[in-house]
């Protein structure tokens, strides 16, 4: 069932093409630990070529470069890359369980919706031509003005491993149907599908420099992207601390960006729900990809009514959660991605009980898997908002529980956190859920249910969770920058040097 990984090479200007140092990391399969493969790492040298490449594909002929080609053009090539990754599914889908340890039923699932999401910004792409100039309404005869959309340049796509292609298709295509072109630095610890992309886009012949993917560290060749003068916009998806280093990186050169970082999202369960159909959102919610989501609703707030009951089934269905090599059929936990992020959750849990949290149930390694980095599914109670286990982002599969008795405090719990990515709510009072949904201080809510996300919707956070939102037409406005063009027109002078004409136009001013 297992597939080969392709030994491949840095993807620069349309070819393969060998890091100058020569460096590869190892690919470890963290459902067996084994070594698999190995991907190139690039340094400096190959970064500053991959960004000339991108410049040189938005400046290579001005008649035809990527910004100015029709974006029927470039939808023509987002279209073809979606039609080879749907050919390639099914491959490409065990390649992301193998290297991510994702299950395979969820790897399947992300490369479709990769696949969804190129023709959804090549849909966008062939729109963005009627939208590209838009007239502006003024309150004054003399002038005309217009705004440009235009693509904002070079850009730095930098990604983490969790949907190590889903969350680079969420970036490549925008910015792509945008008119951009970019350099891609996926995340390390699981960039073999980024590198099929290259494979796909030699295929279906983008042209040379339009899409970059160099692999490699973070703290090298991510750093080095996100300083680059030449770069003009970095799009990220990371932890916030490495958000905040991209901001400081990119503030000398006021360098745009935008943060898809962390979260500590709540799940707030009412009284009056269907205990079944909660317990199963909330253990999808936290569960999914093996606990490593961004938006994971990992603090459970459920009203103390239910509490006991509630728990009690939590922990029944936890215990039925097929734990196993994540190619298995029916695998719906497999191993969290690597030996550093495995040591840090359990280190996560052991603090959590010595601060005081009680493990109802998991925080270990599931008896029946001797190798592989699992962890079981992990329910901690007892928690008091100033434990760590309730502030920081696991990024692994743990929740923690604390209960409520009256709705403010139920508001009060959730947005007590720097965070604000997701949040879900599930009460069968739809009045109250919409009351519940404009308190809660988070980028995106669930109402009795958690984590589904639309390609056509917006996706981001707010405080620490970053800023910007991907998705939909938001995706794509992250890519364009906006220019005013006003002309003059008309046929008497200006008439500062008599008078300066403003009584007239009140709305309008010198600067
Ligand atoms: P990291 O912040 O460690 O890494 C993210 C990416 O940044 C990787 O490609 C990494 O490379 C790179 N990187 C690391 N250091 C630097 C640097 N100094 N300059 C530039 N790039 C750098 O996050 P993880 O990969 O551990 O991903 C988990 C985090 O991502 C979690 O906090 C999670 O919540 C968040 N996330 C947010 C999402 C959202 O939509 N809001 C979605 C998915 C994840 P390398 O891997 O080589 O270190």
């Amino acid at each position: 069932m297992a597939v080969r990984v392709p030994r491949r090479q840095l993807f620069i200007d349309g070819e393969w093409r060998e890091p100058a140092l020569k460096k590869r990391i190892p690919v470890i399969n963290p459902a067996t630990e084994e070594t698999i493969g190995d991907i190139p790492a690039a340094t400096a040298q190959d970064v500053e070529i991959a960004v000339e490449a991108a410049r040189k594909a938005l400046a290579r002929d001005k008649a035809k470069d990527w910004s100015s080609a029709p974006g029927a053009v470039r939808a023509k090539y987002l279209r073809a890359i979606a039609s080879k990754i749907k050919e390639r599914k099914s491959e490409l889908a065990k390649l992301e369980a193998m290297d991510s340890g994702k299950p395979l039923d969820e790897t399947t699932s992300d490369i479709g919706e990769v696949a969804s999401c190129f023709e959804y910004y090549a849909g966008l792409a062939e729109e963005l031509d009627a939208k590209q100039k838009t007239p502006v309404s003024l309150s004054t005869e003399k002038f005309k003005t217009h705004v440009l959309k235009e693509p904002v340049g070079v850009v730095g796509l930098i990604t983490a491993w969790n949907y190590p292609l889903l969350m680079a298709a969420w970036k490549v295509a925008p910015a792509l149907a945008a008119g951009c072109a970019a350099v891609l630095k996926p995340s390390e610890l699981a960039s073999i599908t980024c590198l099929e992309l290259a494979e796909v886009c030699i295929n279906v012949g983008l042209p040379p420099g339009v899409l970059n993917i160099v692999t490699g560290l973070g703290n090298e060749a991510g750093a080095i992207l996100t300083s680059h003068p030449n770069v003009d916009k970095i799009a990220f998806t990371g932890s916030t601390i490495t958000g905040s280093k991209i901001m400081a990186a990119g503030a000398p050169m006021i360098k745009p960006v935008a943060l898809e970082l962390g979260g500590k999202s709540p799940i707030v369960v009412f009284e009056d729900v269907d205990i079944d159909k909660a317990v199963e959102w909330t253990c999808f919610g936290i569960f999914l990809t093996n606990g490593q989501i961004c938006s994971a609703t990992s603090r459970l707030i459920v009203h103390e009514s239910i509490a006991a009951e509630f728990m009690d089934r939590l922990v029944k269905w936890s215990k039925n959660i097929k734990i196993s090599d994540p190619m298995e059929q029916g695998c719906r936990l497999g191993p969290v991605v690597s030996k550093g992020q495995y040591e840090k959750i359990l280190k996560f849990i052991s603090t959590a009980k010595s601060e005081g949290a009680k493990v109802v149930y998991g925080g270990d390694r599931p008896e029946h898997l001797k190798k592989g980095f699992f962890i079981e599914p992990t329910i901690i109670t007892d928690v008091t908002p100033s434990m760590q286990i309730w502030r920081d982002e696991v990024f692994g599969p743990v929740l923690c529980v604390k209960t409520f008795s009256s709705e403010e405090e139920a508001l009060e719990l959730a947005n007590d956190t720097h965070y604000g990515l997701g949040a879900a709510v599930m009460s069968k009072d739809l009045e109250r859920c919409e009351r519940f949904s404009k308190g809660l201080q988070a980028g995106i809510v669930w109402i009795n249910s958690s984590q589904p996300s639309f390609i056509q919707a917006p996706w981001g956070g707010n405080k620490r969770s970053g800023f910007g939102r991907e998705l939909g037409e938001w995706g794509l406005e992250l890519y364009l920058s906006v220019k005013q063009v006003t002309e003059y027109v008309s046929d008497q002078p200006w008439g500062w040097f008599e008078a300066p004409p403003l009584e007239d136009d009140s709305e309008m001013s010198y600067y």
